[in-house]
């Protein structure tokens, strides 16, 4: 889950779904410029190193911390008591891995704001930074004692930390738009006027009961245009950047909001929590095993699980497990989005409008047109914006 949307499904070309080497002409063509689709693969060959060797470089320090004694010698250092080990734990593995990250997260925000998409101060991002952490650390406190506790007290610990992992994935999922998402952004009903009847008309007519459509005022921070969908129950919305309704034309904002009531239609948010909770609870079994097991305990320095000094060990198994298991997800998430772009285009019969809305997502997020095959895989969550118009270029009305 993301520290600054929770269970969102966001939009647009994502600097790391950016763009391939040398295809510009292939994939250019008559909707992209040469200097257009140029741009894009610029920021997506300057961007894409960062985001995989921010994430190799913390799987590295979780390996090399939790597979040796180094991480259970850290946590070891804040006392004996099992609840100073507890707070080490936490406060550990937080933090190192945020420390680690924080020269890749700078030097991406160098690179973006050098193609103009940032509009936000050091100051603020280092703010932000920190309201990450004002996330992580109680959520990091909270799993752990309740891990370790448990660990303590019953050999069938993990039955409970899987159970109580499923609920705090759903927990999370109601109360991101409530808690979490309002620590980063403000967000206010979208003002009366015709985009606004044009949009709960468009809801209504897709048979949507949508309160409001929110605006979030993301151009404190950048120039990227965006829209998600998040929130269970009584907690759904969507949001639409404010930067998306300053520069898109009417139409545009329709089409992008159509594919949003896609994925409400579709319930994503929902579907993606209860995946995301099956997912968690099943790695807490597998992690159990990983974690019993003697040899990795030998390795880690720990005579028995429930000593806290085995969070470095959890941490190198859980990483292991996130790497692994990532690109599924990202591959789900692909095929998620098509389906609400398909949708889009049935409820919308306007295939021109969402050629003319990928193209201004596109460019004014810098994006790749068509990113390398293997790194697209890997790292994005949105078919590519080349696929995307092929998409549109090839849908016919049903029945038609
Ligand atoms: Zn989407």
């Amino acid at each position: 889950m993301s520290t600054d949307g929770g269970e969102t499904a966001r939009e647009g070309a994502a600097a790391a779904d950016g763009p391939p080497d040398g295809t510009a002409e292939a994939v250019g063509g008559e909707d992209f410029t040469p200097e257009e689709a140029a741009r894009g693969s610029d920021l997506f060959r300057r961007v894409w190193p960062l985001a995989v060797g921010a994430s190799a470089a913390s799987l590295a320090l979780t390996l090399a911390l939790g597979l040796t004694s180094a991480g259970a010698g850290l946590v070891g250092a804040f006392g004996h008591a099992w609840a100073l080990r507890v707070v080490g734990a936490a406060v550990t593995l937080v933090l190192l891995p945020m420390l680690l990250g924080l020269p890749f997260a700078a030097r991406g925000r160098v690179e973006r704001a050098r193609f103009g998409l940032v509009t936000q101060g050091w100051g603020g991002w280092a703010v932000d930074r920190l309201r990450g952490l004002l996330i992580s650390l109680p959520l990091a406190f909270g799993a752990l004692f309740a891990v370790y506790g448990l660990a303590g007290l019953t050999r069938w610990w993990w039955v409970w930390a899987a159970l109580g992992a499923a609920a705090v994935t759903v927990l999370l999922s109601f109360l991101a738009p409530l808690v979490f998402e309002p620590l980063f952004n403000r967000f206010t009903p979208m003002e009366a006027g015709p985009l606004r009847d044009a949009l709960l008309a468009l809801a209504a007519r897709d048979g949507v009961t949508v309160r409001d459509v929110l605006v979030a005022d993301a151009s404190r921070r950048t120039t990227a245009l965006n829209a998600y969908v998040s929130g269970l129950g009584r907690t759904r919305r969507i949001v639409a950047y404010d930067t998306l309704l300053s520069t898109a034309e009417p139409r545009e904002v329709e089409l992008v909001v159509a594919h949003e009531l896609g994925h409400v239609v579709h319930r994503d948010v929902l579907r993606g929590t209860v995946i995301g909770a099956a997912g968690a609870a099943l790695g807490v079994c597998v992690l159990a095993a990983v974690v019993s097991w003697q040899p990795l305990l030998d390795a880690a320095g720990v005579a028995r699980f429930a000593d806290p000094r085995s969070a470095w060990l959890l941490a190198a198994a859980a990483g292991f497990g996130g790497a692994l298991t990532g690109p599924l997800g990202r591959a789900l998430s692909r095929r998620i989005e098509r389906r609400a772009d398909v949708h889009a285009l049935d409820l919308t019969a306007a295939p021109a409008e969402f050629v003319a809305m990928q193209r201004r997502l596109t460019v004014a997020n810098v994006g790749h047109p068509s990113p390398p095959r293997l790194l697209h895989l890997l790292l994005s969550t949105h078919p590519a914006p080349a696929e995307r118009i092929r998409l549109a270029r090839t849908w016919r009305p049903r029945g038609g």
